[in-house]
């Protein structure tokens, strides 16, 4: 049985350090032998509860539990920090929603990232120097003296390509990025045309009217699948619609508020949340002081297999890259409270490893000390699959050190996900955060072996 202690360190402090009108709270669970996995588990659940009870008493905003690495043996600790909003944050809040509603309504599928590095100029033209490379990849130089420091993310979102259109009109398409058919059926797409016309249509298939019982309890795969734009041939589809074989296809949906504060649903915050980021990150630094030499980047074709990257590192010859990304949240039902590395509204997720790469463990650890420093709630993770442009910065050049900070959303590569902005706030305060710290010391840190 796990005994539920609150500890003596219990109770609410401000953090003396940076990010403003944050508390921290912390608390201890005894566990009295034996212990199993399972009484852990339960008993740190427990604890969870009661913190995140003590956080909505406090009237604080949001919180985070921190891992604690000092719990260990029968002692276990969890930290929570908690926020409230001040002026800046507001501040940042009023941007952020409207870079995110612009950014996940525009569309954007791998190869076609115009849209969004379109938006990107425009919002850090003033802030740099820009300049593509030759796969379209956009880089903001801020200038600045010491290491080049970069600040990343991805401009494209996962989407479709038309393929073929059948005599009758219907559009047959290919997926760019990774879709589970299952997301698919009944939804609203947009083919963008090489006029610059967006046809909206929905994917269908055979009705399950016509389907038989063995076939219903399938997953349909997609090339079973259709477009239907109401053309009622090729002909009126190519000539009239002005649709194309190759046309980027991109989902449709709104960026909505839900019920919940803070909380909003859209497609592609993978990775509008890390465009918007790299974009505040860029305003927020640009002009201040920092020891380094700032380089803000959107990558293309990052869902195709992280591919931008490549092109964009050789370019830009970064000496330490910050990726921002959206990952997948697990805190739906199928996964204990207590294992969940991805929290809506527990912080700014710093990943320290997935199937693409493993964070240079310094700077994973680095950006963990400045979130405990400035008083920013973190998640940390380790992912058994996934990957995000770090797989290819890291391999690029003579090798690029990286740390992926990513905003947890629930059901990413569909048409309707969920974010907790707070997250995103984190992420872009700890993204500023750590350009204002990476000088030529702490960057030599991170790669100094010998
Ligand atoms: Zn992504």
């Amino acid at each position: 049985m796990a005994g539920l202690l609150i500890g003596p360190g219990w109770g609410i402090h401000r953090v003396m350090n940076g990010y403003e009108g944050n508390a921290v709270m912390s608390a201890s669970l005894f566990l009295t032998p034996p212990t199993t996995n399972e009484s852990v588990r339960a008993g740190m659940e427990a604890l969870h509860r009661r913190l995140q009870q003590e956080v909505s008493n406090s009237g604080l905003n949001s919180g985070a539990v921190f891992p604690a690495p000092e719990g260990s043996g029968d002692v276990r600790q969890l930290t929570l920090c908690a926020g409230t909003r001040t002026a800046t944050v507001r501040g940042m809040e009023t941007k952020a929603l409207d870079l995110l509603k612009e950014l996940t309504e525009a569309h954007a599928v791998p190869g076609h990232e115009d849209e969004v590095r379109e938006i990107f100029a425009r919002e850090l033209g003033e802030a740099g120097e820009l300049s593509t490379d030759r796969n379209g990849s956009v880089i903001c130089d801020a200038g600045g003296d010491g290491p080049r420091v970069m600040v990343a993310g991805h401009m494209d979102e996962v989407g479709f390509m038309v393929q073929n259109i059948t005599p009758s009109g219907f559009l047959q398409f290919v997926t760019l990025g990774g879709w589970w058919s299952h997301s698919l059926l009944s939804q609203r797409v947009e083919v963008k045309t090489r006029r610059g016309d967006k046809i909206l249509g929905v994917v269908s298939s055979v009705p399950p009217h016509f389907l038989s019982e063995a076939q219903r309890n399938q997953v349909l795969g997609v090339e079973q699948m259709f477009i239907d734009v109401g053309a009622e041939s090729r002909d009126q589809a190519m000539r009239e619609f002005g649709i194309s074989l190759g046309d980027p296809v991109a989902p449709v949906s709104e960026f909505t508020p839900m019920a919940r504060e803070d909380w909003f649903m859209a497609k592609a915050f993978d990775n509008r949340v890390g465009m918007a980021g790299a974009i505040q990150c860029g305003q927020l630094t640009a002009g201040g002081q920092r020891g380094n030499r700032l380089l803000l980047a959107g990558t293309v074709q990052e869902e195709m297999g992280l591919r931008g990257a490549r092109s964009a590192a050789f370019l830009a010859k970064p000496d330490a890259v910050v990726v921002l990304e959206g990952p997948p949240a697990d805190d739906t039902p199928g996964f204990p409270l207590s294992d969940c590395q991805g929290r809506l509204g527990g912080g700014v997720q710093i990943r320290f490893f997935d199937s693409s790469a493993i964070g240079n463990p310094r700077f994973a650890r680095f950006a963990e000390q400045v979130a405990r420093d400035e008083g920013i709630p973190y998640q940390v993770t380790v992912r058994r699959k996934g990957g995000t442009d770090a797989g290819s910065f890291h391999l690029a050049n003579e090798g690029i050190p990286c740390v992926v900070l990513g905003v947890p959303a629930r059901y990413i590569h569909s048409h309707n996900a969920i974010i907790d902005l707070n997250d995103h706030l984190h992420m872009v305060a700890l993204a500023a955060a750590l350009v204002r710290r990476l000088d030529q010391a702490a960057v030599d840190s991170l790669t100094n072996y010998l």
